[in-house]
């Protein structure tokens, strides 16, 4: 018989970085620097951030310093000049890590520098980026409003032209990195009367008189992450901060919607891999009834489902980051990436079950999980959107 040139497994890891050919050792250095951070800057005091409801403004700055921030924008900005798979990086370590807080990263890097990259200025790109990178200035972006959430061309924010630029009156609702946001990216209507045709894209700097900001919303999970109100009352915005063409908002939005639900999906599928090993781990220890608790045939042969169902998660995520890579991910493709992994961590549920008491304890991270990754099922579009989405295109 011969002997195979690599060990046979004897186990099939359930673990994120198993297997995954596309990341290079690059790659993997630039995960463990990002891992490091987060184990020793945010984790240790994510606890106490939780209860302030936000994450000091210094801590935007040093994750700036530690490469962090815009990951994905060339270096000539300021960012990282690194592939897709570095910005997937960020975020799959901010769910294995959990710590819900600094999600706003993602939108920061991941939401609004791309729109700036793609459809800014140049003045707009050379000032915003660099900044952006260091996190001397947080984005954020505003689509929703009280009255329009799915539904983004019945927003009612307004744009009135004005002398050298535009009047923005509205409200935005549950607005990531609302609170600490230096520049808003806010679609609003400059023509009223046209739908989805009159949407445009302003970037707002929040020091402009009329700009206001509403209590930080207190939100069942992600609780160290800021989440607010906008308004806007005659808050003049000059023509050189308009983004893009006018009237040309929401073919942007639709653009950047496949990079986001695709970025959602890596984090589920990630946050369902990691709390299953937290659950693997503590059933294995855990006695009841004079045995561990995996011992239980219910509890094993539920695990070993879950199990089944991460790593298929983990597969079809990455075949769909593998045709992000290739420019081939469809619309359709990423609303059944994001639809197929946020749905998969309902069994988040499960896991924290078998923790009896103690997973109903945020200080284990079973329960932040739990509480923290169900709005992947309703925010970039909510999973009946994501269905719509694909039965269009059926
Ligand atoms: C933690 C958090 C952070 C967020 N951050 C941001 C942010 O940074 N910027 C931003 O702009 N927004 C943000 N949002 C808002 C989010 O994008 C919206 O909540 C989401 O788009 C849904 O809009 P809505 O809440 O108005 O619900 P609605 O649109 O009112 O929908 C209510 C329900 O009806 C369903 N529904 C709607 N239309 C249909 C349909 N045609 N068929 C079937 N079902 C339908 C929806 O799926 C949902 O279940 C955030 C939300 C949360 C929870």
């Amino acid at each position: 018989m011969s002997t195979p040139d690599k060990p046979i497994r004897t186990q099939q890891p359930v673990s994120y970085h198993a297997g995954r050919a596309m990341f290079t050792a690059d790659h993997e250095l630039y995960r463990r620097s990002v891992a490091r951070f987060i184990a020793d800057r945010i984790a240790p005091f994510h606890a106490d951030w939780e209860n302030a409801g936000l994450v000091p403004r210094e801590v935007w700055r040093e994750a700036g310093n530690a490469g962090l921030l815009l990951p994905g924008i060339p270096e000539t900005y300021g960012g990282g000049g690194g592939d897709f798979l570095y910005s997937a990086i960020v975020v799959e370590e901010i769910a294995r890590a959990m710590v819900t807080g600094v999600t706003g990263f993602t939108t920061h890097s991941e939401n609004v520098a791309p729109y700036l990259l793609e459809f800014g200025t140049q003045a707009q790109k050379a000032e915003l980026l660099p900044k952006m990178a260091s996190g001397d200035i947080v984005g954020a972006l505003a689509m929703t409003e009280p009255g329009a959430g799915s539904d983004l061309k019945a927003i009612r924010t307004s744009a009135t032209r004005t002398d050298g630029g535009f009047l923005l009156n509205g409200q935005k609702t549950f607005i990531t990195n609302g609170y600490h946001a230096d520049r808003v990216l806010v679609f609003a209507k400059a023509d009223p009367d046209a739908g989805a045709r009159g949407i445009s894209l302003f970037c707002v700097d929040t020091t402009a008189p009329g700009f206001s900001r509403g209590r930080l919303l207190d939100k069942l999970g992600q609780r160290a992450q800021d989440t607010a109100e906008l308004f806007f009352d005659n808050v003049f915005v000059p023509d050189d901060m308009l983004v893009g063409e006018l009237n040309a908002g929401f073919g942007y939005a639709m653009s950047g919607l496949v990079r986001e639900r695709l970025l959602i999906a890596l984090r589920c599928a990630t946050a369902l891999e990691v709390s299953l090993e937290w659950t693997v781990d503590y059933v294995k220890q855990r006695r009841a009834f004079d045995r561990p608790l995996i011992d239980n045939q219910f509890i094993r042969f539920r695990l070993a489902e879950i199990k089944t169902h991460a790593c298929a998660t983990r597969a079809f995520v990455d075949s769909c980051l593998a045709q992000y890579l290739d420019s081939t991910l469809t619309a359709d493709g990423a609303a059944m990436a994001k639809l197929w992994a946020s749905e998969a961590t309902r069994d988040i549920d499960d896991l924290l079950q078998f923790f009896g008491g103690y997973g109903y304890m945020r200080e284990y991270p079973i329960a932040r999980a739990y509480t923290d990754v169900r709005p992947n099922r309703i925010y970039g579009g909510s999973s009946e959107i994501m269905r719509e989405v694909i039965a269009r295109a059926l």
